[in-house]
């Protein structure tokens, strides 16, 4: 049993993330009414369909009306946009938090915007899948897995632990971080893998020296490695395009260390192969 409680919750982006957070929520028994809002009509209506909203609105300001809590879950680029319309809209002394997988550059688009008597609580649930749309969320997605709040100088107190008490309720650990620590840190570990598998696809797929296509021939291996290469492209630009600096520069790291095994494998340092093959692998080991 918990005493955290939401009277209305607002989605706005009903799928993956905004989705199995209301799942997570709803199954919990912490909130009364779920309102979603979003692009498409059919998303939508799949949504209320597999019981994640109790209604729907086509137009996000009618969502928040009322909402105690307002949940941000689209592209990252669509958030300075719809805050601009959305926070004149929503009722004193409520939240807005969201679940955008860049933290600065969404700080700076929404604190600006923001009204008196309205807390931003800016947040990133570290789970997902490849999958997109309200058929893809599950209640599950953020059980054990950690969320960082990233609260400025602005944030109230009281707003923080509210954001920090619905993740607690969807089984997630949740750490407070700093903005800039954030960004870099994903860079690192998210958008990079996410950059590479997707530069893999490409270049192998755009092979041609044999008249088959040769990704044909992918097995376990290849699979593994470019899952997260069927990931919406939508979500992914945005991300590319708002955590650019420590995105590139993490890009650089990776580059270096690809010319420098470029390097051994032309001059055949096998022992230097060897070394390396072998750190990583006890790096990976780990961690799991
Ligand atoms: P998703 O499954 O594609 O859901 C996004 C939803 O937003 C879709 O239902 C889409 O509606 C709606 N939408 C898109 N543009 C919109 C607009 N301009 N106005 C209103 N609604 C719009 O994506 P997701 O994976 O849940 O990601 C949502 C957010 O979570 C992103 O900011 C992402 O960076 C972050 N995030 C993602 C993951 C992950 O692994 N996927 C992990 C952590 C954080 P339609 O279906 O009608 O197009």
């Amino acid at each position: 049993m918990t005493d955290f409680h939401i009277g209305r919750l607002a989605v706005i982006g009903v799928g993956l993330i905004g989705g199995s957070l209301a799942l997570a929520l709803r199954d919990a028994g912490v909130v009364d009414d779920i309102v979603g809002a979003g692009r498409s009509i059919e998303n939508l209506e799949t949504a209320l369909e597999l019981e994640i909203v109790d209604r729907y609105c086509l137009d996000p300001v009618e969502a928040v009306h009322g909402a105690d809590l307002v949940f941000l879950s689209t592209p990252v680029q669509t958030f300075g946009t719809l805050a601009g319309q959305l926070l004149p809209a929503m009722k004193p002394g409520a939240i807005l938090t969201d679940g955008g997988s860049v933290k600065g550059e969404v700080i700076r688009r929404i604190e600006p915007l923001l009204p008196p008597g309205i807390a931003f609580v800016p947040g990133h649930p570290i789970a997902g899948t490849e999958n997109s749309g309200a058929t893809a969320a599950f209640s599950t997605l953020y059980r054990d897995k950690r969320c960082i709040l990233t609260p400025t100088p602005s944030t109230p107190a009281a707003a923080l632990e509210t954001v920090r008490r619905m993740w607690q309720v969807a089984g997630s650990e949740v750490v407070v971080m700093e903005v800039e620590k954030h960004d870099r840190i994903l860079a690192a570990i998210s958008h990079l893998p996410h950059m590479i598998a997707y530069t893999l696809v490409n270049a192998v797929g755009s092979y041609d020296h044999f008249e088959e296509n040769i990704l044909e021939y992918s097995a376990g291996g290849f699979r593994d490695f470019t899952r997260i290469a069927s990931s919406d492209p939508t979500m992914w630009r945005d991300i590319a395009l708002t955590n650019r600096e420590a995105l590139l520069e993490m890009m650089e790291r990776y580059e270096k260390f690809l010319a420098e095994l470029k390097e051994d494998i032309r001059s055949g340092e096998g022992q230097k192969l060897y070394d390396f093959f072998l750190k990583s692998k006890l790096l990976r080991d780990a961690i799991l």
